[in-house]
């Protein structure tokens, strides 16, 4: 019989069973697999992205409900439910999370993004001093065990089943990332998951002779756009999500960092509008090409663009303003060649699939648990933390800070209330 049995040896589990442990409980965590906290180390390309330090709102600290409110109006533009969420990170914040890994032994750096990484900038680092605390705090530890039913019993507590053996606790922490629904506990309602945060599908003729391209870009996600004549259309009504970072063009779909995180917002047949030049405004593109024609007005139009786009793109951008390479630049053309590096549009034909999705959105319905202490309404002394709750935030160490911070809040409750 163990006070807490924690489901799930990822970011959130392990945090949710120290925190359970420090409050005095004795824990048990248990994993299907033969390792704890594997996926820890493929995160941030083996980096480990922990938090973000725009999760720092002076306003986290001592919050009222006006308070709660503006904070999560600062977390909305970051998680799927900001509002839920803010109850959890007004708690723990990035500098109270990265306060909280200096205790564990790790120290931490900070790039100009505001995106934090373990100081040795490797992932096996916030891994290892996790470990350690499991150890220190005498945490009991079972791998290879996947736990297939959660039963309530009648005196309280439950029997958490693998195969025909039973774990007995009076708490049960959920933090198996992917939301599990178990014939015990049939109250709980899931919301059915969706890859995101991966690459977007798009035909692979108009990117031909681009994979492994990467360029910075702004993408700007509209509904509809498919029109043939539709390039110098309107887009203001149309758009739902712009963002600027890396592009990574692969063979027959789009990567990188911008991509990912237009992938939460995507859906076949919306139209990426890719801007290739994001650092000038329409004016000052224009004055440039302007000013590159005076310099350059012997030039061909492959000529023309050398220098100033990565030479594979500039083939692509001629052909999408339908001009040919070899021909001699024209003032005349200089319109053209403006809107195809602004305006290069590409439809989406399918979105991330689950094996290459950093992130699932969908899981345990947030409206049946309390958001202060991650209890489950439909069943008292049952918790749920991290990503198999239905949030899900951005890159940047959004998703990571998350499963610490839920993970800490619903191992604390489980071990206190
Ligand atoms: C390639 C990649 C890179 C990423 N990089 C970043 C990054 O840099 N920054 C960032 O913020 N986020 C990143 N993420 C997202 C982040 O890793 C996750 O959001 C986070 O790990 C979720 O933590 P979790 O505890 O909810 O789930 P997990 O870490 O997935 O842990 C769940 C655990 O539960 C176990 N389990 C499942 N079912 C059972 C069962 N029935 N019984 C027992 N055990 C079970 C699983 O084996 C697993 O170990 C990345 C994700 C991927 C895939």
């Amino acid at each position: 019989m163990y006070d807490v049995v924690v489901v799930g040896a990822g970011a959130s589990g392990i945090m949710a069973a120290i925190a359970a442990a420090r409050s005095g409980c004795n824990v048990c965590l248990v994993e299907k697999s033969s390792r704890i906290g594997q996926k820890i180390l493929a995160t941030g390309n083996g980096r480990c992205n922990l938090s973000n330090s725009a999760i720092n709102s002076a306003i986290c600290a001592g919050v009222c409900e006006d308070e709660k409110y503006y904070l999560a109006h600062s977390l909305a533009d970051a998680y799927n439910n900001p509002a839920f969420v803010a109850d959890v990170l007004s708690k723990y914040d990035y500098a109270s999370i990265i306060a909280y890994f200096n205790e564990l032994g790790l120290l931490t750096t900070c790039d100009l993004r505001g995106w934090a990484y373990p100081k040795t900038r490797w992932a096996n680092s916030v891994l290892d001093v996790l470990r350690n605390a499991i150890t220190r705090f005498g945490i009991t530890v079972m791998l290879k065990t996947a736990i297939t039913d959660i039963i309530p019993c009648n005196n309280g507590g439950f029997s958490a089943l693998v195969g025909n053996t039973a774990l007995n606790a009076n708490k049960i922490v959920l933090a198996t990332c992917k939301a599990q629904s178990y014939s015990g506990l049939s109250r709980l309602k899931i919301m059915s998951a969706q890859p995101i945060l991966g690459p977007l599908q798009v035909p692979a003729q108009a990117i031909r002779g681009l994979d492994g391209v990467r360029t910075d870009a702004q993408i700007l996600l509209i509904r509809g756009g498919s029109e043939t004549n539709s390039k110098a259309n309107s887009k203001a009504n149309n758009e739902v999500f712009s963002e600027v970072g890396e592009l990574h063009f692969r063979k027959d779909s789009l990567s990188g960092i911008a991509i990912f995180n237009v992938s939460r917002y995507a859906q076949t047949g919306m139209m990426l509008c890719i801007n290739l030049m994001p650092e000038l405004t329409y004016d000052e593109l224009n004055e440039l090409l302007q000013k590159r024609f005076r310099y350059l007005s012997d030039a061909t139009m492959q000529e023309f663009l050398t220098g100033m786009l990565h030479t594979r793109l500039i083939a692509s951008v001629l052909a999408y303003a339908g001009l040919n390479p070899d021909d001699y630049i024209s003032k005349q053309c200089l319109q053209q060649i403006s809107m195809a590096l602004t305006n290069f549009r590409l439809p989406i034909t399918g979105l991330p699939t689950f094996a290459q999705a950093q992130v699932t959105r969908g899981g345990y319905l947030t409206q049946r648990f309390n958001s202060a202490t991650l209890q489950s309404q439909d069943y008292p002394g049952l918790f749920a933390c991290g990503e198999c709750l239905d949030i899900d935030g951005p890159c940047g160490g959004y998703n990571l800070h998350w499963a610490w911070a839920s993970g800490t809040v619903a191992g604390m409750s489980a071990g206190t209330l």
